[in-house]
């Protein structure tokens, strides 16, 4: 792994990404349809005739990345056909063979990891820190799912019976699993929705975001490498409208793993109800309004410390990411007045300098929905600080300056805002009641900090709050896989917890087989 107290190794990694520059491309990778497990078959590139479309740096856009040939509604039909054929024998093969295949890319990720770190620099405007921590997660997640597969699926569970009965229950693959994927992290969730579905006994067809498809072809060469067969698992890039539209309506899909947003979870969980076809597994990890809660015995140094990374790290493009901080009335001032101080230390701008703390955000929307958010809390709400922008570092990219504003209450917010916004809301020491239900109000539930010394108080919140991931005395953003598997309820999503010990069972079906003997 990369050491980061070590200055040398860090400035040297630095070097090589800024010197890694592309131009990237990425292409549909579809089998020409004769693979077979064990035989070694390229993808016909020549069947990608969709658009070719520009990819440009975030930080930069006068900068292209690469660019990326997007696929059709034929090569869409093709990739379905393939992954239909596929999927027995991929299910056939033992688990453990399977994992040996996802613990191999693993290797072979973390050998070429500086290629990669930098496309999560150029291609996502992730910082360095965060493009590391990117490659580690998704190094984890392959492992992770193949230890989880040899324990799950390596062989069948004995169940009892009468004499002269034997009773088995064995886990298989669903079938096609189709996995859609975010920007935000564009590397390790892409993978770990892969590596889970694939490891569970399933082909896959990967749809990356728009946004990221030169990260998610080149994450997908590595698996074809490591051993995947071509028509097991098959990468479209391309408009969700297109292939994202037409791949959640064909009724061979058996199961859709997705994260992004909630209004394209109820879009994907609309457009599978409607085939009348097999009834599909959905796994959906969407959005959250997640709170932090402070009260007077914490640690203000602390509560600021942890809000900051929560609110700020990754440009607030989490979806752990903390937007409200409810700060208890006594110290409220102090904590606001902390707050201000750090936010006017925040560098902004280039991701490839070891230097920034916060890089710019994902696309020109992506900013136009934070510009109009933080217009109208100009108006509305009372602005505690803003972070300053360089011009020289920030002007030709989709940079936001962070942002913090003080609100009367939690309803004001409508909706989840993707970025480096934070509000604060002050809250009575009588009043944690209330807190809680504004926050369960809002119907999301994915992540909550806390930062208390009460026991009682912690004790209250675990018990009432509906949230998936809960943190206190820390911040509230990079779960690490098998330690906090992470996901959440309600509207943030239909429960799976990446990264747990559960996950793989969710990608799986269950037969029983009984002989009499
Ligand atoms: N797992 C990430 C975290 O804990 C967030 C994932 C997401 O933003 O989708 O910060």
């Amino acid at each position: 792994g990369i050491n980061f107290s070590n200055d040398n190794e860090l400035k040297a990694l630095a070097e090589t990404v800024n010197a890694t520059s592309g131009p990237w491309t990425a292409t549909p990778l579809v089998a020409s349809g004769a693979a077979k497990i064990g035989q070694s078959d390229v993808p016909d590139n020549m069947l990608a005739r969709g658009a070719t479309v520009a990819v440009t740096n975030p930080a930069d856009r006068r900068q292209t990345v690469g660019s990326y040939v997007s696929a059709d509604a034929a090569l869409v039909d093709k990739a379905l056909a393939n992954a239909v054929a596929a999927q027995p024998d991929w299910d056939r093969l033992p688990a453990a063979s399977r994992a040996a295949i996802l613990e191999h890319a693993a290797e072979q990720l973390e050998a070429r990891r500086g290629e990669f770190i930098a496309l999560c620099v150029r291609e996502a405007g992730k910082s360095l820190p965060d493009s590391i921590a990117e490659i580690r997660e998704a190094a984890d997640f392959l492992r992770y799912y193949a230890t989880m597969a040899r324990r799950l699926f390596g062989h069948p569970e004995q169940l009892p019976g009468p004499t002269g009965e034997n009773n088995q229950l064995f886990l298989n693959g669903r079938g096609v699993f189709v996995c859609i994927s975010p920007w935000n992290f564009p590397l390790a969730i892409f993978l770990g929705q892969i590596a889970a579905a694939l490891a569970a006994g399933n082909s896959v067809i990967a749809k990356p975001a728009e946004q990221t498809t030169l990260i998610g072809y080149a994450a997908v060469k590595l698996l074809h490498e490591a051993g995947v067969p071509v028509d097991v698992l098959q990468y479209l890039p391309g408009d969700g409208a297109v292939v994202g539209a037409a791949l959640t309506k064909d009724p061979r899909v058996a199961g859709v793993a997705f994260t992004g947003s909630t209004e394209t979870a109820w879009a994907i969980n609309r457009a599978l109800a409607a085939r009348n076809a097999q009834i599909a597994a959905l796994i959906a990890e969407t959005g959250g309004q997640n709170a932090m809660i402070a009260d007077s015995s914490a640690l203000p140094e602390q509560v600021v410390k942890d809000v900051i990374a929560s609110a700020f790290q990754s440009a607030g493009q989490r979806c752990s990411a903390a937007r409200v901080l409810f700060v208890q009335e006594d110290v409220a001032d102090k904590v606001i007045g902390m707050l201000a101080g750090a936010m006017a230390e925040l560098k902004v701008g280039d991701p490839g300098q070891l230097s920034t703390d916060v890089g710019p955000v994902i696309d020109e929307d992506a900013l136009k929905i934070l510009n109009d958010h933080a217009a109208r809390m100009d108006k509305e709400a009372k602005k505690i600080a803003e972070a300053k922008l360089d011009p020289a570092a920030t002007s030709h990219g989709t940079f936001f300056a962070p942002r913090a504003y003080e609100i009367p209450a939690l309803d004001v917010l409508t909706r989840e805002v993707f970025g480096p916004v934070l509000h604060v809301i002050r809250w009575n020491g009588n009043a944690l009641p209330k807190v809680i239900e504004q926050i369960n109000r809002t119907g999301y539930g994915l992540t909550l900090g806390v930062h208390s010394r009460i026991d009682d108080t912690v004790e209250y919140i675990r018990g009432h709050a509906r949230v998936g991931n809960c943190y206190v005395n820390r911040n509230q953003i990079g779960a690490v896989v098998g330690v906090q598997p992470f996901g959440g309820e309600s509207l943030s999503g239909t429960g799976p917890k990446a990264g747990g010990p559960h996950y793989l069972l969710r990608f799986a079906t269950e037969r029983t087989l009984t002989i009499n003997t």
